[in-house]
């Protein structure tokens, strides 16, 4: 049940540069194919219910599409918008146990460890318990309600894959798996706890930023905006923590991907182009999931690589083979060899009027290009809308039918002869 009532839900345009008008839930954002909700997903982890709950949801206000995002969120598009959308939809979620808290429906942005838990040894710890009780923290503090809705929070349980994402508290799991190291946005220095202290420290982590924010006068929405050095607030979250101690965060291995299309230890792994989800896929997954749940306990896990892993105890041989072909018949990519998880793109034309291209339609024409070392991100205009955090080449539409290419390496772009897709 949500904590607080629903405001009437809002419906505006994004601009970034007027205040945090990150679209939610609640909160509904005008594009050009209707109006958008996002609708955060904690660690990517859906119960079969929450999952239909969704599609129920995408199919009776929207264009039937779930859109995944690079954080592991849901988005609708195409919705009416308006009063009466809205507290449809914010029925629909909540009755599924996905507005837990109406305060902090945009503040619930959690990345986890997909296969964390899964696939044996290959993290050390299993982040799902600090999931769960970090989404309960959050929700239950007043000061977190102030975080924007692009603060980010990363629980790694040691391979090291979402702690690449750039997230503004990154929580991962040590070698021993009994402690974790919380790190703030770039800090040089990180916070060594006991691991069932991290989700204390990542909440009091975030409580620190909003106090430096409000310091500051307000509008700042991340770490790296903040005129502070990190280290200060590791120091300042250090001392309001019983068991934490200060090291400097040595240089761990750090993984640029998700998993790879195909079968794991324990789970199935597939990529949604472009992150778009047909109700078709959906059914299919929700159906394998199901399948794969004892007693009704069946879960998808969205990933920030725009792709869903589907925990399946115990897979493996010709039972995984059966159920991949079955996923992959609605057009799901399931060959870990395939170069969509490699390629992603803004909405483009025609659901968003700032681009100057159907980059959408150009991005899937590059497949039968080379295979490229970097992830590629196609835009639309030079907002980037959702290009991958890290090294990358940016491929933005100049407006005449070719588009600019740079290649971005510690955050320095290098521009590289631009390209005509069209043919
Ligand atoms: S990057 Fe793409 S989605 Fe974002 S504003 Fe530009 S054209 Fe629109």
């Amino acid at each position: 049940m949500s904590t607080a009532p629903g405001t009437p839900p809002l419906t505006s345009r994004d601009d970034g540069e007027r205040g945090d008008a990150c679209p939610g839930a609640l909160r509904l954002h005008a594009a050009d194919d209707g109006a958008l909700a996002r609708v955060r997903v904690p660690g990517g982890v859906l119960t079969v219910r929450q999952a239909e709950a969704l599609a129920e949801a995408a199919r009776r206000l929207g264009d039937g599409v779930l859109h995944l995002t690079s954080r592991g969120n849901v988005q609708l598009r195409g919705l009416a918008g308006g009063d009466a959308c809205g507290t449809e939809l914010a029925a629909l979620l909540d009755a599924a146990g996905l507005l837990p808290s109406y305060a902090h429906e945009r503040v619930r942005n959690v990345v986890a460890s997909p296969l964390s838990g899964l696939d044996g040894r290959q993290g050390t710890a299993d982040v799902r318990p600090w999931l769960t009780r970090l989404d309960a923290l959050l929700c239950g503090s007043a000061t977190a309600a102030a975080l924007s809705g692009r603060f980010l929070f990363a629980l790694d349980d040691g391979r090291g894959d979402v702690a690449s994402l750039g997230a503004d508290v990154t929580v991962r799991a040590t070698e021993d798996g009994r402690h974790a190291r919380v790190s703030v946005g770039t800090s040089a220095e990180a916070l060594r706890v006991p691991y069932e202290d991290a989700p204390l420290a990542a909440l009091t982590a975030a409580e620190t930023f909003v106090e430096a924010a409000r310091a500051q006068g307000g509008r700042v929405w991340r770490v790296a905006e903040l005129p502070l050095s990190p280290d200060a607030l590791v120091q300042t979250v250090a001392g309001r923590l019983p068991h934490a101690q200060v090291g400097t965060t040595d240089p761990l291995l750090v993984l640029t991907e998700g998993p790879a299309p195909g079968p794991h230890r324990g789970a199935l792994s597939v990529h949604a182009p472009f992150g778009r989800l047909s109700p078709a896929q959906w059914r299919e997954l929700t159906t394998v999931a199901e399948e794969a749940g004892e007693a009704g306990s069946g879960e998808l896990r969205l990933t920030p690589w725009r792709g869903v892993v589907v925990p399946v105890p115990g897979v493996s041989g010709e039972r995984a083979e059966a159920l991949l072909a079955r996923l992959a018949a609605t057009g799901l990519v399931t060959d870990p060899a395939s170069p969509w998880p490699g390629v992603s793109a803004c909405v483009g034309r025609p659901g968003c009027a700032k681009s100057l291209a159907d980059v959408r339609a150009d991005a899937e024409r590059s497949l039968a290009w080379d295979v490229p070392l970097l992830p590629v991100h196609w835009s639309g205009c030079e907002r980037r809308c959702g290009h991958p955090p890290g090294d990358r080449t940016d491929v933005v539409a100049a407006g005449d039918g070719t588009y600019r290419v740079s290649v971005v390496r510690d955050g320095k772009a290098t521009p590289v002869t631009p390209i005509s897709p069209t043919p």
